[in-house]
Formats: C-alpha cells, sequence, structure tokens
C-alpha cells in the first residue's frame, strides 16, 4: 500500500479516497487525477491488501475494481459492509465496459452506491465521489441530528469556535459560560443513554428563555455540556446574573417518566479578553465549571489564572500517583485513637502519606483528592486496608491484641461493587475477625453518595465492622438524616474541636453533638484534640474517644509500637 497527500492547493478537499485495483497503470492514473484534485489517496492492489488498508485508515470512500484475481471486488464490498464502521462508507465500483446488467444488480443489492465503467474520464471519476461524499454528509448530519439530545435553539458546537473567533482581538465584550449537569453519568447509568439524552433535552429547553434574550447558545460536544456566549453583558455583575439564571433554571425539579428528578448543573464563566485562539478561550470557561464541579457543583465559578496552575498541577500529580502505586511509593502512618475515661489505646488509624523520592514525604490533602477525581482511591485503598490488616496482625502478635485499625475508605471504593467481599477477604487473609475492622466514610461523600451503599454498610456491619462518620459536622447533614444509616462510631470533625474554647456558642456545638449522637446509640470520637483543655473539656461533655496531637501525632509503625509499650505501661500505673 502506498499514500499521496493532498497537493498544497489551499481548496484541497481533505476527503481520503482508498483505491483498490490489481491494475497498476489503472491505480496511478486515478491516484494522479485525485491527488491533482486535493484528496489523500491510499492504494491497494489485492482485495485482502484493500480490506487491511481500509481497516487501518478508515477512508472517507473506497473506490474498487470489480475483478481482480483471488478474492473480487464483491468480496471486499460484502466484508466490509458486515462491519459496523463501514456499514456506510460510499463504495463505487470500477468494472470494464463489457460488464452484464446481473452483475451490476448484484453490486448494488450488496450495497454498492455506484459504477464506474472504463474507460472513465477524469471529471467523471471526480464527479462520481463528490456526489457520492456530498449524499453521505447529508446522510450523517440528518442521522445525527435526529439523534441530537440538543434542542434546536442550540447552534451546533462546531460553529462556536468560528463564533468566538470572529469576535478576537475586537473591543467588544464577550462572556462564555461552561455548563456541565452535574453527575450526569449517574442517570445515564440509572435511566440509559436513550432516556437520558431525552432527559438533557428537557433540561436545556429550559434555555429558551435565555437563547429568547438573544444570547448565543451552542450545544457541546460532549453529552451534558453546553457553552453560552453572550456579547451583551458589560458589567461583571450582569454575568454573574446570568450565571445563577443558568443554576436555577436547572434546579428546578423535574418531572421525568415517574421521577421527580432534582438536578443541579456547574459553570464555569470567563470574559473573553487578550485570548489569541477560541479553543483557549474556552478551555478557560471549561476550567473554571470543572473548579466548580470541584467544589461540590450547583454553583458557579468565574474563571481565575491559579485554576489553570491547579489543573497542571493535578495532571503531573496523576501520573505521580500512577507511580507511587507501581513502584510502592505509598506508606501508612498510625494515630492512637484513645479512650478518654481509661486513657487505653483503643485503635489506631491508618493515615496514607507518600514517600516521593524527589519531594519527600507528601501528605493525603495533596493527592486524595486527585486520586478521587481518577478513579485512581480504589487502588490506592485496596493497598491501604491491605497493608493495615498485615500490620494489625503483626501487633496482635506482639500482644497487643485487642487494638483496632481505622482505615479511611472512599466512597467510590463501595461503588466498584465488590468492596465488601474485597473486605472479607483481607480479614480473612489476615487472619482478623471483623470486630478488630473499623472503616471511616466522611460525612460529606455520605451527603452526596448514600444512595446504593446501604447494603454494602449492613453487610459489613453483620461481620462487626465498627463503621464510623468521619469529620461529622462538614456534611451539612442532620443527625436524623443519618440515624437510618447502621454507624456506630461518630467522629466530631477537627474544626469544632479547635474553635470549642473561643466562644460559648462554639463551645456548644460539640457538646450538643455528644448529646444527640449517644441519644442514637451511637459512640462518640473527638478528632483534632491539641491540649489539655480541649480534652478535659469533652471528657466533661461525656465524649468516649479522642485523637489529636495532644494525644499523639500519626506515627510510622516502630514508633507507634514504642508508643504503645509506653502507653500501656502509662495505663499500668493509673
Ligand atoms: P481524617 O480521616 O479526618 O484524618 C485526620 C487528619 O487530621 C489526619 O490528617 C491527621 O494527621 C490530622 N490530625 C490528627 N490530629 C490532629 C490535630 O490534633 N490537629 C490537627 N491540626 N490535625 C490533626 P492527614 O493524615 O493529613 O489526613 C487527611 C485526610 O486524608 C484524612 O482525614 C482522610 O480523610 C484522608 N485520608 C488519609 N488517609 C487516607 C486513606 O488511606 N484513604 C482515604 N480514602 N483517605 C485518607
Ligand atoms: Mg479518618
Ligand atoms: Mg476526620
Amino acid at each position: 500500500m502506498n499514500t499521496t497527500s493532498p497537493a498544497s492547493d489551499s481548496a484541497a478537499i481533505s476527503a481520503s479516497v482508498l483505491v483498490i485495483d490489481d491494475s497498476l497503470s489503472i491505480r496511478k492514473l486515478i491516484q494522479k487525477i485525485l491527488t491533482m484534485h486535493g484528496f489523500t489517496v491510499y492504494l491497494a492492489e489485492s482485495a485482502l491488501e484493500g480490506i487491511e488498508t481500509a481497516r487501518q485508515h478508515h477512508p472517507n470512500i473506497i473506490i474498487c475494481d470489480v475483478n481482480m484475481p483471488v478474492y473480487d471486488g464483491y468480496f471486499v464490498l460484502t466484508t466490509l459492509r458486515k462491519e459496523p464502521e463501514f456499514e456506510l462508507t460510499p463504495f463505487i465500483f470500477v468494472s470494464g465496459e463489457a460488464v452484464a446488467r446481473q452483475d451490476v444488480r448484484r453490486g448494488m443489492v450488496q450495497g454498492a452506491d455506484d459504477y464506474l465503467f472504463k474507460p472513465f474520464t477524469p471529471s467523471e471519476l471526480i464527479e462520481a465521489i463528490e456526489v457520492r461524499l456530498k449524499k453521505h454528509a447529508l446522510y450523517v448530519q440528518k442521522h445525527q441530528a435526529k439523534k441530537s439530545p440538543f434542542p434546536d435553539f442550540l447552534h451546533p458546537y462546531e460553529q462556536l469556535e468560528a463564533h468566538i473567533a470572529t469576535r478576537l482581538g475586537s473591543p467588544e465584550t464577550m462572556s462564555l459560560f461552561s455548563v456541565d449537569i452535574d453527575r450526569f453519568k449517574r442517570i445515564n447509568d440509572a435511566l440509559g443513554f436513550e432516556n437520558a439524552d431525552k432527559l438533557l433535552h428537557l433540561l436545556l429547553e429550559r434555555f429558551s428563555i435565555l437563547a429568547a434574550n438573544q444570547n448565543n447558545i451552542y450545544s457541546g460536544a460532549h453529552a451534558g455540556q453546553i457553552v453560552l456566549v453572550s456579547d451583551q453583558l458589560e458589567e461583571a455583575s450582569e454575568v454573574e446574573a446570568v450565571a445563577r439564571e443558568l443554576l436555577s433554571l436547572i434546579s428546578d425539579p423535574l418531572d421525568f417518566q415517574s421521577y421527580q428528578l432534582h438536578l443541579t448543573c456547574s459553570v464555569g464563566v470567563h470574559h473573553v479578553n487578550t485570548e489569541k485562539s477560541p479553543r483557549e478561550a474556552l478551555e478557560k470557561a471549561y476550567v473554571a465549571m470543572n473548579q466548580a464541579k470541584k467544589e461540590g457543583g450547583n454553583m458557579y465559578k468565574v474563571y481565575q489564572a491559579d485554576m489553570h496552575t491547579l489543573l497542571t498541577r493535578q495532571l503531573t500529580w496523576e501520573k505521580e500517583l500512577h507511580q507511587a502505586l507501581q513502584n510502592q511509593w505509598f506508606l501508612l502512618h498510625y494515630q492512637p485513637q484513645v479512650d478518654l475515661i481509661s486513657g487505653e489505646v483503643t485503635g489506631v488509624e491508618a493515615l496514607i502519606r507518600l514517600q516521593h523520592p524527589d519531594l519527600g514525604l507528601i501528605y493525603p490533602g495533596e493527592f486524595i483528592q486527585i486520586a478521587e477525581d481518577t478513579g485512581l482511591i480504589c487502588a490506592i485503598g485496596d493497598w491501604c486496608l491491605d497493608e493495615a490488616c498485615r500490620q494489625l496482625k503483626s501487633w496482635h502478635n506482639m500482644g497487643y491484641s485487642s487494638l483496632r485499625m481505622a482505615v479511611n475508605v472512599s466512597v467510590l471504593q463501595f461503588q466498584q461493587g465488590n468492596f465488601t467481599h474485597k473486605v472479607l477477604d483481607t480479614l480473612k487473609a489476615h487472619d482478623l475477625a471483623g470486630e478488630f475492622l473499623e472503616i471511616e466514610l466522611t460525612e460529606s461523600s455520605l451527603v452526596r453518595d448514600l444512595e446504593g451503599i446501604q447494603s454494602d454498610l449492613e453487610r459489613l456491619r453483620n461481620a462487626s465492622i465498627t463503621l464510623a462518620i468521619d469529620d461529622f459536622g462538614t456534611g451539612y447533614s442532620s443527625l436524623s438524616y443519618l440515624r437510618h444509616l447502621p454507624f456506630d462510631l461518630l467522629k466530631i470533625d477537627q474544626s469544632f474541636i479547635r474553635g470549642m474554647t473561643d466562644s460559648s456558642a462554639s463551645l456548644a456545638i460539640p457538646k450538643a453533638i455528644i448529646d444527640m449522637g449517644h441519644s442514637m446509640g451511637l459512640e462518640i470520637l473527638s478528632e483534632g484534640i491539641e491540649n489539655q483543655q480541649q480534652m478535659l473539656l469533652l471528657k466533661s461533655y461525656g465524649c468516649d474517644l479522642g485523637q489529636g496531637y495532644y494525644l499523639s501525632k500519626p506515627l510510622p509503625a516502630s514508633d507507634l509500637e514504642d508508643y504503645l509499650k509506653e502507653k500501656t505501661v502509662a495505663t499500668a500505673r493509673q
């Protein structure tokens, strides 16, 4: 097979043509004509080579000789038509003049689009190709338009760049709004693509109000994503008012099939000014939208330069995390959890760190979110669980046989589907009973993703594993919301402990949480205890357990062993 590229003609048509013919002279002739007209040409001298070349290069159109030795043109046609990718690719047969009528019919029935009879003129060849390409393009356009989830007033995305390009560098203002329905994937998963498209259509219909106000609206390249362009908003306050309107249009409840859905969206806003290309401008709106999403969605964000730095940093981190998994750069530190009445260490919490060869020890604040965003948290979480259990068993064997291990788990790990099995298998592999494992889930993740994990929680609980709500107070849930869940332990977020001695109101919060938690049968642990005053107060409020720098910082395994040795002595002396 050989290829020729279009001549450097500015009006070059960039379509590609595959020519399959066993005659070298015909191949060369067709190649010459097509190259002169700006087509990219692929050549093949047999049916089999033609099929392979088609699969490799996906030409826009195929010109194929009918009569070839071994396998003929019909073989090429029937083989390719069976492959979805070539179902509709225009296919033109080239044949001798003497071909019988029934052979032509046979070709058409098998899906050929046209016949060229030798000898043909260059203009006949070009005309045949162009007619087929045009028809094909029209068909595709219509077909896609029918399938599009976007209402008619949304212009196709391709027009967006052109529209922005005409305005770049002009003194007029232009604002871009990148809109994305939050967690649309879940809708896709739950309702199927077809229903999700219908739903998207209904949601986007709501933007027709804005379209009527002469904003230009463009549909996006990916499901759920759209871009609005406004050329009329002068003031920042006007721009932000549109962003707010977008949020409120989407968040109105939607009756769909038998459901009432409450959806939200994230909006990224960018005032176009110095950008050199439409892509650059669009990317900024997109980055801002992503930031809104990261911060929980249902909000708008105006683009700021540091968002980009953040994104680049994240991309770098993603690579580092893959490497860290491969090269075993992760390690765990352990922070004691102490019974506030007896002073005994009841357990330890495993906290992940990354020992980077160049950057040193890195804390999870730097990478956990990125691990979540990329899904890598599942592989990292598997490693943590296994390593924590291995370590716990070794401590049990050293005589600390009542010690419990708390492991932080991401809701994403549950959503993988086989998480409960994995936990039970890991416990079994290390010969540990369920009562020695505690699983911590942050309150904010529970509020977002509770559906679907309840039965898993029940199963873990049935295996005597302790379930803890981590960072309680940061997720805006109420205790009554959580009361139906099978949790055993509530960990009050350290922000309440840190500020508790600032005012009497701050003092009241941990006390109220402790009282309510107890009334629901939960054990209470206070995180982030940093001084004696905090510890004594919490103890006087009846808080059961404590964790924090005052008791001990998170420690490497060997240091924790020293701590346990001292602690046992200290407890024994009391
Ligand atoms: P967390 O589970 O709430 O863990 C407690 C965090 O508070 C730890 O930070 C700990 O070092 C810190 N801390 C403990 N006592 C004090 C104190 O007295 N004062 C202050 N200022 N901080 C204290 P770390 O280790 O940086 O972990 C941060 C968060 O990262 C954890 O919060 C947890 O949400 C997440 N994380 C850590 N390890 C894992 C893991 O293996 N898997 C998952 N999914 N998340 C993890
Ligand atoms: Mg935790
Ligand atoms: Mg916490």
